[in-house]
């Protein structure tokens, strides 16, 4: 059984555990190559032209494994909590590919309706039984997989740099290296370090959100606003990025919340779609290391440390 995984949207979050489950159930995995101008152009091709790049990106991913496998995985993800929903793109993601792309293999479609251990079992259960018909396997395919994910950390935290910026974004624009255009390095490469959300404390991102008049109902914006808000207002660093795909609503509000919060807090928001050319991305980075470099030495501001 080969099971055809798309290296595009959350894959870039879980995909540990994807892999680990599908592995020990035996089925031979085929996933997509990093994407490149080629997935790029195929997403393109197919997608809606009102779409946001990663899901663009995401259409050229499964064009081009579509025919190397029996089934293709793409989960309804529809929210990560009670009350904590995904942007609705990942809701209608099997039907938007199906309406898009002919002649598909069979898509496992099950929804996801939070990342608890229950709601994950349940639907790792109905996914495995399209696999094989034995449950204890997938029980233990499914034990094993939360204990990779568990272990996984994922993230970015850079250490001994003079200045460092937190950087945010879906984690398919933070580590699809063509998406953003080697963001990473070119960062790294202005002498910044980067710290990235995985390394938030969960009770002090809850702080963060509660102070806010309501709270948003999208895992993203609160994962991203708290991170953003605690950073800035304990000068845990220097500056932010904020990496976002253009006709993005969820970004939208997530940004005009940070830029609420923080005021004149160093802020760089880069958005990017298949136009965005790496020149200008350079040009703003470096007048933004630029700045935060002035600032700390003219005004004698340096970030606190990290804990
Ligand atoms: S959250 Fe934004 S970038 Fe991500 S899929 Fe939805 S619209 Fe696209």
């Amino acid at each position: 059984m080969k099971i055809g995984i798309p290296k595009g949207l959350l894959y870039f979050k879980y995909y540990s555990f994807i892999d680990a489950f599908f592995d020990l159930l035996g089925a031979e995995i085929i996933t997509s190559e990093d994407t490149n101008k080629k997935i790029l152009d195929e997403g393109i091709k197919y997608a809606v032209d009102d779409a946001c790049l990663p899901v663009k990106v995401f259409h050229g991913h499964v064009a081009l494994i579509k025919d190397k496998c029996d089934y293709l995985f793409i989960p309804r993800f529809i929210k990560s909590s009670e009350g904590q929903y995904i942007c609705p793109k990942f809701c209608g993601l099997p039907e938007m590919i199906r309406s898009s792309i002919k002649d598909l293999p069979p898509i496992i479609d099950d929804p996801i309706l939070g990342l608890d251990e229950g709601e994950l079992w349940t639907f790792s259960k109905n996914v495995g039984k399209k696999i094989t018909r034995n449950r204890i396997k997938i029980r233990k395919a499914f034990n094993e997989a939360i204990k990779v994910q568990k272990s996984f950390k994922g993230g970015i935290k850079d250490e001994g740099y003079k200045l460092n910026v937190a950087l945010i974004g879906h984690p398919y624009n933070l580590y699809d290296n063509f998406i953003n255009m080697d963001l990473i390095k070119k960062i790294n490469d202005l002498n910044l370090g980067i710290i990235t959300e995985e390394y938030m404390d969960e009770d002090a991102n809850k702080k963060e959100i509660e102070q806010l008049f309501k709270k948003p109902f999208w895992s993203f914006a609160n994962d991203y606003y708290g991170f953003a808000s605690y950073v800035g207002r304990k000068r845990k660093v220097d500056g932010i990025i904020y990496i976002s795909s253009f006709a993005c609503g969820i970004d939208s509000v997530i940004i005009e919340l940070i830029k609420n919060k923080l005021k004149d807090f160093p802020l760089l928001v880069v958005k990017i779609d298949e136009q965005t050319g790496k020149a200008g991305l350079e040009t703003r980075l470096e007048a933004f290391s630029d700045m935060l470099e002035r600032r700390c030495t003219n005004e004698n501001y340096y970030s606190a440390s990290w804990k």
